[in-house]
């Protein structure tokens, strides 16, 4: 299949076999096709090393792990999905009673028929998930448990994609990728931002871009331990998750909850119907709140359609590729481009005829007859965008507070106001860059 989404699509299908975790081979081959797609660096830190407050884990490798029956019938098998196997399981090839066995497993008895999705990073322990009705057929009074896996030093692995704008101020772009077989929560974000970066790698653009790839929470406290220099330089951020469901867009904002990112992504959901999916910061969710945290405060919200928790297949086996739909892939993807355009365009201009209105007709704006395409560009624009820009255009409103004001779309105010600087109208406000510089140098 071809066409908008499809092509996203087909990276969380390519990716969707892989077990990844926070750390191993499977996150490594994820980031390997990240890779093979984007220019990506991949970064390897060490086992035991410390980042902020804490420290990168051992890395676990998971070959096989099955229970069976002590007949050698197979109840649960790693190799069928490798949701069945509790992340972080230690190696354990031994009988266990089925009482202790209990104390191992690990199913949703409201969603009998799924395997759910558990881990244990930081706890010396082994067990399998796998679905309620599966469970409670367990009869026997003991089971072979055979789970061949390794917990041993290694490195966490994360990629970064940087793309480097005219001036160095960045968006990130952050998705993690440390979940196996699921596909909402995570594999729709690496699909999307695969397909972002590849685009806005061929565009002329103001702004410098980094998208990173990183397991969840450790990826990003890892990742903020090493890059403050880039973290500093970061002016939008979003992370990007749960992007391929049939629910509508939902923005969650930073915990600045008033940033440019904030008013963007917001101003976007507001046009398309869904003002009503914009969220107020929680210190809980994705990496947004490593990014949030005091000490960084970031401008970093999170975009997502179904958020995290809210919907029934989350972190289960039916979050899986039939859950997520091309469409809903594209439409995301059209959001964030439409967020992103604004970061890139949205500029404070100062009117450099502000008494009286300057005399659009002589300078070729002024269109007689209204709705008259006289083939001239200039001619195209919205007449009360270009008289709202030139009234607003004081150095206090930037071109979104004045798309806001007069109710025009925000694509249209760019194009009058280009259209007012090719006639010599408006200038670059300066005072804008010295309080900013004022700012930075504080
Ligand atoms: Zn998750």
């Amino acid at each position: 299949m071809k066409g908008l989404g499809f092509d996203i699509y087909a990276h969380a299908e390519a990716l969707f076999p892989l077990c990844r975790s926070i750390t191993g081979d499977g996150l490594r081959q994820t980031l390997n096709y990240i890779g093979s797609h984007i220019p990506l660096k991949v970064q390897e830190v060490a086992s035991g090393t410390k980042v902020l407050d804490w420290e990168v884990p051992p890395e676990w490798t998971a070959r096989s792990a099955t229970l069976q029956t002590l007949s050698g019938q197979v109840v649960v098998d790693f190799s069928e999905n490798n949701l069945h196997l509790l992340q972080y399981s230690r190696p354990i090839n031994k009988i266990v009673a089925l009482d202790e066995l209990q104390n191992h497993l690990y199913s949703i008895p409201e969603q009998p028929d799924l395997i759910p999705y558990r881990t244990a990073y930081y706890t010396d322990t082994w067990g399998f998930c796998l679905s309620h009705r599966k469970r409670e057929a367990l009869s026997d009074p003991a089971y072979k448990v055979d789970i061949d896996t390794t917990v041993a030093p290694g490195s966490l692995s994360y990629g970064e994609c940087f793309l480097p704008g005219g001036e160095p101020a960045e968006v990130l772009i952050s998705v993690h990728c440390c979940h196996p077989s699921l596909a909402n929560d995570n594999l729709s974000g690496i699909g999307i931002a695969i397909e972002l970066a590849r685009k806005i790698e061929r565009q002329r653009r103001r702004l410098s871009y980094r998208f990173v790839f990183i397991p969840g929470t450790i990826g990003a406290i890892t990742w903020l331990h090493f890059n403050r220099d880039a973290a500093s330089r970061i002016q939008h951020g979003l992370v990007l998750t749960c992007a391929g469901d049939p629910a509508p867009p939902t923005y969650k904002r930073s915990r600045r909850g008033n940033s440019p990112i904030d008013r963007y992504a917001s101003y976007v959901l507001a046009q398309e119907g869904h003002a009503d999916r914009v969220l107020p910061f929680v210190p809980y969710g994705y990496d947004e709140r490593q990014y949030c945290s005091p000490g960084f405060n970031l401008p970093v919200g999170c975009l997502m359609r179904s958020p995290n928790g809210t919907f029934p297949e989350y972190h289960t086996s039916a979050d899986n590729l039939s859950f997520i739909r091309p469409e809903a892939l594209a439409d995301t993807q059209r959001i964030l481009e439409r967020i992103l355009m604004i970061a890139e365009h949205d500029r404070t201009f100062v009117n450099v005829q502000p008494f009286g209105e300057p005399q659009l007709g002589r300078r070729g704006l002024y269109r007689p007859v209204g709705g008259q395409n006289t083939g001239d560009d200039r001619s195209e624009f919205d007449q009360m965008a270009l008289l709202w820009i030139l009234n607003l255009s004081d150095g206090s409103h930037s071109l979104l507070d004045i798309a806001e004001r007069s109710g025009t779309r925000f694509e249209a105010v760019v194009a009058a106001a280009n259209a007012l600087r090719a006639a010599g109208l408006l200038a670059d406000d300066h005072s804008q860059e010295l309080r900013a510089d004022a700012s930075a140098a504080q």
